[in-house]
């Protein structure tokens, strides 16, 4: 045994697992803060200070962001009550039309397959807002409010061909069996035509009297709504028909199945046709009779143009008449004061008081 090993060695004295405080906490209570302690402590207490501070501020603001949310909800509620009533209001005024209208969507769902034409919803009408009008155009077809437009400035693509709409046609029909109950004869005169008809029918206006004249009685190719297969010309394209009481039953009754007169009277420079009272176009029940009851015709209520000049391909006459190979003026020098036909001498078919010629007025629209 050596010195080394009798040395005194403290880690032996304390058992492994045993934890020795190493701070006497009743000698702490006794102690006095150093300066720079105490200046650490107070820095301290200042920044817990603050926080506390800035979480109130925190607190504050997100009362305020929420009692804005809360507001603003309460504002759009009110908001959106208001809109509501002034719809619900809308659509009691358009009366029993609403319900009328239920049944010709479903009766056009089931004739969805038939064409493009009369079917994007011309029932939607009344969810849109009086004066915003949606146009759409699909497949070179021009909608507004879900009608298709043709006229003057709007046209059908050369390959549309839809032949006529089973709607209109089951309308027609549904219509001209109640006015033979009131003991009249109503019959298609002119229904779908194609656009080669068309094309053939204007050009051979044009051929023979210009374009300037062709423009008057018929429509160029591509802008007739008979092409659209939505239109009937009705017994007589004369406008002495205007006077029988076909002429007038048809007036008073066709909005009922879902027709308009299309160029009514004083409408002229507004439709860009004269008036013809033998051809009606299809639109649907609800439709007809809003427009009846505002008086419009269906430029009015769509609010759109018919002039070849506001037509995308937008072709003067001049043009036309170079792409046809014909002239714009009478070849013949003939004009529409002198009461003359092509071989320039006085004519039993005169031009009548719209200035269009006799022969067979208006049939090309
Ligand atoms: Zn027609």
């Amino acid at each position: 045994m050596n010195d080394y090993d009798n040395r005194y060695d403290p880690r032996q004295d304390r058992p492994v697992n045993e934890l020795t405080p190493l701070i006497d906490y009743e000698d702490l209570s006794r102690y006095e803060l150093t300066p720079e302690e105490k200046a650490y402590e107070e820095m301290i207490r200042r920044r817990i200070r603050e926080r506390r501070r800035a979480a109130e501020r925190r607190r504050i603001k997100r009362n305020r962001t929420v009692a804005l949310v809360i507001l603003l909800v309460i504002v759009l509620v009110i908001c959106r009550s208001c809109y509501a009533s002034h719809r619900k209001k809308r659509e009691e005024e358009a009366g029993a039309k609403v319900t009328s209208s239920q049944a010709e969507k479903t009766a056009k769902k089931k004739e969805k397959a038939d064409s493009r034409a009369a079917e994007p919803d011309v029932t939607a009408q009344p969810e849109a807002p009086e004066e915003a009008h949606k146009m759409q155009q699909v497949d070179g077809l021009t909608f507004v409010d879900g009608i298709l437009i043709v006229n003057k400035t709007y046209s059908l693509p050369e390959d549309y061909a839809p032949g006529l709409n089973t709607a209109a046609e089951a309308a027609f029909n549904e219509m001209t069996a109640a006015a033979f109950n009131d003991g009249l004869y109503l019959y298609v005169n002119s229904g779908y035509r194609s656009y080669d008809e068309q094309y053939n029918l204007y050009y051979n206006y044009a051929f023979e009297r210009g374009v300037a004249a062709a423009d008057m009685v018929s429509s160029r190719p591509g802008h007739s709504e008979h092409q659209a297969g939505l239109c009937f010309d009705v017994n007589s394209t004369e406008t002495s028909f205007g006077n029988t009481n076909e002429a007038k039953w048809l007036a008073a009754h066709c909005a009922e199945y879902g027709f308009i007169i299309r160029f009514p009277k004083g409408k002229e420079a507004i439709t860009g046709y004269e008036y013809e009272p033998w051809h009606i176009r299809f639109v649907g029940k609800e439709i007809a009779q809003d427009m009846n009851a505002k008086g419009q015709c269906l430029e009015e209520y769509l609010g759109v143009t018919s002039s070849y000049e506001d037509a995308a391909d937008g072709l003067s006459q001049q043009r036309m008449a170079e792409m046809l190979g014909v002239t714009v003026e009478d070849p013949y020098g003939n004009t529409n004061d002198e009461n003359t036909y092509d071989d320039g001498t006085q004519e039993e078919q005169s031009w009548d008081d719209a200035g269009n010629a006799g022969w067979d007025n208006g049939y090309g629209y």
